[in-house]
């Protein structure tokens, strides 16, 4: 057994560590299945776990990175043999099981999704667990019976990953797209990944009414706080909210107004334990319903060697779209 290049992150004496370094290829956990990662990606969560901003990594030694792209090397696993490609998605990678910032990795061959056709490696990580997230969001919003003729659809963090994944796809999709963003700089960026509005943040941040103008039939919201309030109080009669993220704050200051008097649904997304089924029909879904093209506009590629400095720039809102990293 050799060693492999590896983003290794360690306790200190405050905090850890993050460094790119050898790991000993003896130490990989248990799994069925194991895989030369060919590409990873950058996502919130990474960078909360590489720069130690949030208690995200809770196994140490660990490799940070929570999604990999790449190719069986071994496999024990009815379902695999060598030579497969596949994508793995949260399942505690990066947190409690080694992740993906690695030249190998070992799963349970539950984990993981066949490449659909027409997805190579690198756009699936282009895509990456915030473009996945974004999928499963759209297809919560799809089950509860919004179609574009149901109204607008607000986006909001429409400017990084998860939300510059779902304007695309909402509008390829034929929605209404209502952009939100801070950066009013970016504007002419989410017209072209399809908004058909763009709007300054600032008017969704403030302290949310119990029910404001009705403005929009649904959303994505990676954003949580006075944010996710606010969309939910501006949602028409019986229309929904996939709340995915918190980027703006994890509490939820609103009233049961929303819920109680215009039928307003909240939908709950989780991307890390999403059953296998919804994960290949995200996975499907995002080889027909996202433009490659666009996908190609949003992506920004860096190696392992950049992952750490990325991860503070995430942090701070400075990243566009999506990050994808080189492993191999
Ligand atoms: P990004 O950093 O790429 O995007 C987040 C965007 O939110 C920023 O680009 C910015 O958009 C906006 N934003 C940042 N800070 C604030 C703030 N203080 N107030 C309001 N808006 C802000 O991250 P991702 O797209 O990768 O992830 C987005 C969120 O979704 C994160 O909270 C992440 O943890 C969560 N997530 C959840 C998953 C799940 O399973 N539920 C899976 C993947 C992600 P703009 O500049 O346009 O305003």
């Amino acid at each position: 057994m050799g060693t492999f290049k590896a983003i290794r992150i360690d306790k200190a004496e405050k905090g850890t560590t993050a460094a790119l370094t050898q790991f000993d290829e003896a130490e990989l956990m248990d799994g069925d299945v194991t895989v030369r990662v060919e590409w990873s990606t950058l996502n919130y969560k990474d960078g909360l776990a590489v720069t130690g901003k949030a208690p995200v990594v809770r196994r140490f030694p660990m490799i940070a990175g929570i999604d990999f792209a790449g190719t069986v090397e071994q496999s024990s696993h009815p379902e695999w043999k060598a030579g497969d490609k596949v994508v793995c998605n949260g399942w505690g990678m990066g947190e409690t099981h080694l992740g993906s910032y690695a030249e190998k990795a070992r799963v349970k061959g539950d984990w993981l999704v066949r490449l659909p056709d027409g997805i190579s490696a690198r756009d699936a990580m282009a895509i990456g667990t915030a473009g996945y997230t974004a999928m499963l969001s759209v297809l919560a919003l799809e089950k509860h019976g919004l179609i574009p003729k149901s109204g607008p659809i607000v986006v909001t963090g429409a400017a990084g990953g998860v939300g510059s994944v779902a304007t695309a796809v909402l509008s390829k999709l034929g929605y209404h797209v209502i952009a939100s963003t801070g950066r009013m700089s970016e504007a002419d960026y989410l017209r072209g990944l399809g908004a058909a509005e763009v709007i300054d943040r600032a008017e969704l941040s403030g302290p949310a009414k119990p029910l404001a103008k009705e403005r929009w039939a649904g959303g994505i919201d990676s954003v949580g706080s006075t944010t996710l309030a606010n969309l939910l109080s501006m949602t028409k009669y019986g229309g929904a909210i996939a709340a995915c993220g918190l980027a703006g704050g994890m509490d939820l200051p609103s009233t049961v107004t929303p819920f109680i008097l215009r039928g307003v649904c909240l939908l709950g997304i989780d991307s890390v334990m999403c059953p296998l089924p919804q994960r290949k029909l995200a996975w499907s879904r995002l080889a027909s319903d996202l433009d490659r093209g666009k996908l190609a506009d949003i992506t920004h590629e860096i190696g392992l060697n950049e992952v750490v400095d990325a991860g503070a720039k995430i942090l701070a809102g400075q990243v566009r779209g999506r990050i994808v990293v080189k492993i191999l």
